[in-house]
């Protein structure tokens, strides 16, 4: 029968054109899968970038406010401090010490120098003072240091005595000093130099440098 024959094949066609539509469709919707795949992945990635920025500048900017806090903290502290007053004074009026050795208390010592030396204590940073009243505001002309010794000259530094006890001898400038004295604004890694005269005080400045205990 011819028209049994045609509608066999017409089905047969139908069934294959069906065939690979479905198979079609199922190519695009896996296509499109993954395009939303990789498009979601490359979306991930630029929120995790920008997550990392953000936290990044976040960081920073914490930690300038921590550094700003600090410095702010240290300011008060030196503010507070006569011999900083002292400074200011100075530095306003213009007297910066006569620079001679009359009416300065303490004596001349002899230096004493260090051809080894014990432990590293690290880095300080080293300042110089003498005992006028721009170095010591009230405590001026006083012929005694905060532990009782007469200041003197190649041997008398001021310290924070929590980090180096009074009457420790250390080594620096290729030298051997002793811990005898302290002040308002040396604490933690700081030493203060004693000088006899303003002048030598000055021209000291401020040094940074590695200190050891003396062996
Ligand atoms: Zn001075």
């Amino acid at each position: 029968m011819v028209i049994a024959k045609m509608d066999y094949w017409d089905n047969y066609y139908e069934n294959e054109r069906m065939e690979e539509i479905r198979t079609v469709n199922n190519l695009t919707a896996m296509a499109e899968r993954t395009a939303d795949r990789i498009a979601y992945e490359e979306l991930k990635a630029q929120k995790e970038e920008e997550k990392k920025k953000a936290d990044e500048a976040v960081r920073i900017a914490e930690e300038q406010k921590r550094k700003q806090a600090q410095e702010a903290m240290v300011n008060d502290i030196l503010r507070q401090s006569p011999r900083y007053n002292q400074y200011i004074l100075s530095l306003n009026t213009g007297d910066t010490g006569s620079g001679d050795t009359a009416s300065r208390g303490g004596k001349k010592g002899e230096p004493v120098y260090a051809s080894s030396h014990g432990k590293s204590l690290g880095k300080f940073v080293i300042t110089a003072y003498c005992t006028c009243k721009i170095c010591c505001g009230i405590y001026s002309g006083h012929n005694r240091t905060a532990s009782g010794t007469v200041p003197t000259t190649n041997r008398t530094i001021a310290v924070d005595t929590n980090v180096i006890p009074f009457g420790t001898k250390v080594v620096f400038n290729g030298q051997v000093y002793v811990a005898e004295d302290k002040g308002g604004a040396i604490n933690g890694n700081r030493i203060d130099l004693f000088f006899y005269t303003h002048k030598e005080a000055l021209n000291w400045g401020k040094k940074t440098m590695e200190v050891y205990l003396a062996d």
